[in-house]
């Protein structure tokens, strides 16, 4: 490895994979350091949605000009939205294989009842900004129809709808092999990956920062021209490693998700909704299951925003009551649940957070060549690399030529089962070090309904051979898979 590069990515989720694929591709000589695994921060515990936008007008359900009358505001949700459908239009487009069309409805209550005009209106836009790439499929459902949709059945208030949109959201199958998709095709462009390895000092050495490394491997240290912090919930951590403390970006956002099994009417449909504090509120189905969610509260990067607690469970649950009072949904009857901190921009106030999503420049704030990204999402990853590159553009001309940028799915051989192949792949391959980094983000199987438990053991003696792991070691693993699985998905049961 090279020891000075023209750019430092801090991170290894969905927005650190993008930058460093765009700033590979654009020519600068990269390195990505990911503490614990690709894709395995809050870019794993999403509502998996590559949305379509439309919750960016949701200020405009009420009246029109008073909508209007924060321009500042209109401009943002505009901007919002049309990045989302262009980056919806860019992603279906590119990956097909690792996204579904699900058919969502919502039903127009009386709290947010919108006019069929303006739906319309709504829908025309969204499909104005991606120029009609990928259908939206807007339905408008009459009272009467939307009182007879099988989704619909047994909601409270139901008698008083005043119909129903149903609309196509895609849905992606598993983000966190979207994140390591990411990193694998800017590696096979020449960028330089570490996992499990943490940026631990940054400091300015001249016309460079020296960074420190540390990992399982013991500690070193390389330059770099620039640094793009990437970090997601823990930007402000790296600001601070690089010695600027009082500078704030981020504030986070804990959302937690529950798995139950609802009607069998409801199997392959989404639900939306806003709860009574006039947060989006969903039902996603996910194979014969659906998770409910997010149910959102403020939270910094800490591990308990990392785990769902009973309070948020019982809250989604009564939150499910309130919409459905037939289902009768108890605590035992939530298979599993997950909860992550979104990263949000600091809004201007120094306290709340703001839909913005930024790229910022340090320079003019004591951090030469120091970039920072937040409020981050999944669905518009690729904008954000691209935003990423042309801030460092500004700033400093790339030391290699340009390499071709490929957005498609990372082609390998099997990703859905485990076999010698697949588990040897992903670890001599795609980097995997640990059991859950081979069933959990290189191979589907972490995600079937046990949560990928029943391929511990047979994955484990896969992979010993090629991490030099012992008998004790892979019934460490196991173990540590095991306690993991438990403990992030708030597992109180083994599952059926
Ligand atoms: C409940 C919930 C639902 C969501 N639903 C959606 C959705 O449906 N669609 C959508 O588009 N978005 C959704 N999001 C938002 C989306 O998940 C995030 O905004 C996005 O994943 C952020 O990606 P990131 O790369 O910025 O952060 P992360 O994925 O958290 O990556 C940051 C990485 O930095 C690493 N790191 C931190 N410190 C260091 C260090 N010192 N050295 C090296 N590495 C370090 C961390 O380990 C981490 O892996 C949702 C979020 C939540 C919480």
């Amino acid at each position: 490895m090279t020891d000075t590069y023209d750019a430092l990515i801090v991170g290894g989720g969905i927005i650190a994979a993008a930058a460093g694929q765009h700033l590979t591709a654009a020519g600068y000589r990269t390195l990505l350091v990911e503490r614990d695994d690709y894709g395995s921060g809050t870019s794993s515990k999403t509502s998996r949605l590559q949305h379509c936008g439309l919750g960016y007008f949701s200020g405009a359900t009420g009246s029109i000009a008073a909508f209007l009358a924060r321009p500042r505001t209109v401009i943002e949700c505009f901007d919002l939205m049309r990045r989302a459908m262009q980056a919806r239009a860019e992603f279906v487009q590119a990956a097909p294989e690792r996204v579904k069309p699900v058919t969502f409805i919502v039903p127009l209550t009386r709290e947010n009842a919108i006019p069929p005009w303006k739906a319309r209106l709504a829908f025309r836009l969204m499909a104005a900004a991606d120029r009609g790439k990928v259908a939206l499929d807007l339905r408008l459902l009459p009272a009467q129809e939307a009182r007879a949709h099988p989704a619909l059945e047994g909601m409270a208030g139901l008698q008083d709808i005043r119909g129903a949109i149903s609309f196509t959201e895609y849905q992606y199958h598993w983000p966190e092999r979207i994140v390591v998709d990411t990193v694998m095709k800017a590696r096979a462009i020449g960028m330089e990956a570490l996992n499990h390895t943490a940026v631990a000092a940054l400091m300015r050495e001249g016309e460079l920062w020296g960074v420190r490394l540390t990992g399982a491997e013991g500690a070193r240290e390389v330059s770099s021209r620039a640094v793009i912090n990437c970090a997601g919930v823990w930007v402000d951590e790296i600001i601070a490693l690089a010695g600027a403390p009082h500078i704030r970006k981020n504030t986070g956002e804990k959302g937690t998700n529950i798995v139950v099994r609802l009607p069998q009417r409801l199997r392959g449909i989404g639900f939306e909704t806003v709860t009574v504090a006039g947060a989006p509120f969903y039902l996603i189905p996910w194979g014969e299951l659906h998770y409910a969610g997010p149910w959102d509260s403020p939270s910094g990067g800490g591990p308990d925003g990392f785990r769902a607690t009973e309070a948020e469970i019982a809250a989604i649950l009564a939150q499910i009551g309130r919409l459905f009072p037939g289902f009768g949904l108890r605590r035992e009857d939530v298979l599993y649940a997950w909860a992550g901190v979104r990263p949000r921009s600091l809004a201007s106030d120094g306290k709340s957070s703001s839909a913005a999503v930024r790229a910022h420049d340090l320079t003019d704030e004591g951090l030469p060549n120091f970039f920072t990204f937040t409020g981050g999402l999944l669905m518009t990853h690729q904008d954000a690399g691209r935003r990423l590159t042309r801030a460092v553009a500004r700033r400093l001309k790339p030391s290699g030529p340009p390499r071709p940028l490929d957005k498609g799915a990372f082609r390998i051989a099997d990703i859905d089962h485990v076999t010698e192949t697949s588990v040897a792949q992903a670890v001599l391959h795609e980097q995997a070090r640990s059991l859950s980094d081979i069933l959990r983000r290189r191979l589907r199987v972490g995600w079937e309904s046990d949560l990928g438990l029943s391929h511990a053991e047979t994955a484990a003696k896969l992979a010993a051979p090629h991490l030099g792991w012992t008998p004790e070691e892979v019934a460490a693993q196991i173990a540590r898979f095991t306690e993991e699985t438990v403990a992030d998905f708030t597992l109180r049961a083994p599952l059926p």
